[in-house]
């Protein structure tokens, strides 16, 4: 069984109409990338470039994108790694890793975010510790000073 397809690169200003298969598409100015789904479902996926998404290394011949795609909103559900131009194909995730997967996304992207505006009734350890001291620091100098008052 063959599970490795080669997977040429071009870098362009704007994707066309038609995406040729077993092409990634690279728009460097809009730091996006787009590409047939190797299965060859015809599905476009396109993979933003990010520090916190995907990063793409070029070697002056071939191109690797880290981490793997994985296509789990698809109905192919197709997992793969695109490696020095060549297409590796990955296992299936169970629905109990996707989930997990997704559960650690929102997580980390809570525990960006500003935790002003509690209750947050999910846990974000350091931030949280924090708003309590500052709410008990305050306390006892509102109960301190309405005692002395
Ligand atoms: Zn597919």
């Amino acid at each position: 069984m063959i599970r490795a397809e080669p997977m040429r690169h071009k870098f362009v200003d704007a994707f066309p109409e038609r995406l040729e298969r077993g092409v990634l598409y690279v728009a460097l100015d809009f730091a996006t990338m787009s590409h047939l789904c190797a299965c060859g479902c015809g599905t476009e996926v396109v993979t933003p470039l990010s520090p916190l998404d995907w990063r793409l290394t070029f070697d002056g011949v071939t191109i690797t994108i880290n981490p793997s795609i994985g296509n789990w909103s698809l109905p192919c559900r197709s997992h793969y790694v695109i490696k020095q131009g060549v297409i590796h194909w990955a296992g299936d995730w169970s629905d109990e890793q996707i989930a997990e997967g997704r559960r650690r996304d929102l997580l980390a992207k809570r525990q960006e975010q500003a935790p002003s505006s509690s209750p947050n009734p999910i846990p974000a350890p350091a931030t949280r510790r924090g708003i309590l001291r500052r709410l008990r620091n305050w306390l006892k100098k509102f109960s301190a000073y309405s005692i002395a008052g």
